[in-house]
């Protein structure tokens, strides 16, 4: 892709009621076609809603498939361990909130709660934000 030339005046802001401020200054991002875009509009959503949290209902319902899965992104090989507990291979990714951001490990196929567990460093979303259903719907088992 050969068109990023930065910031220059690409559209022309229109409002449908009403005059725009010309002192104003508007953006716009085209959310269809750019994650980043889109990502940049979830959050907007996020932050808006204490100040409007109608507007912030509706950016969720719309962006509602969740986090942006990085391009090209797989779940990483399991570690080529078995837990010292119950014998099973630690093969399971699972999700625990630390309360601070996500924390992505491996555990073993009974969930034991042993404690052997790898981390996973291969975050899978192109934000750093994401839902417990987003991590589900990629396979991981959320605590
Ligand atoms: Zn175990």
């Amino acid at each position: 892709m050969n068109n990023q030339r930065g910031l220059y005046g690409k559209y022309i802001v229109r409002k449908r009621e009403g005059k725009t401020d010309p002192n104003a200054d508007y953006r716009v991002l085209r959310i269809d076609a750019d994650p980043a875009a889109e990502a940049a509009w979830r959050y907007y959503g996020r932050c808006i809603s204490y100040k409007n949290p109608e507007l912030a209902q509706d950016i969720e319902d719309e962006t509602a498939t969740g986090a942006i899965l990085k391009p090209g992104w797989k779940m990483p090989e399991p570690p080529s361990e078995t837990c010292a507990r119950c014998g099973n291979p630690i093969n399971q990714p699972f999700a625990v909130h630390t309360g601070e951001g996500w924390y992505l490990c491996w555990e073993c196929k009974d969930e034991c709660g042993h404690g052997e567990y790898e981390m996973i460093d291969a975050w899978p979303f192109v934000e750093n934000y994401a839902t417990g259903r987003d991590l589900e719907a990629v396979g991981f088992r959320v605590v």
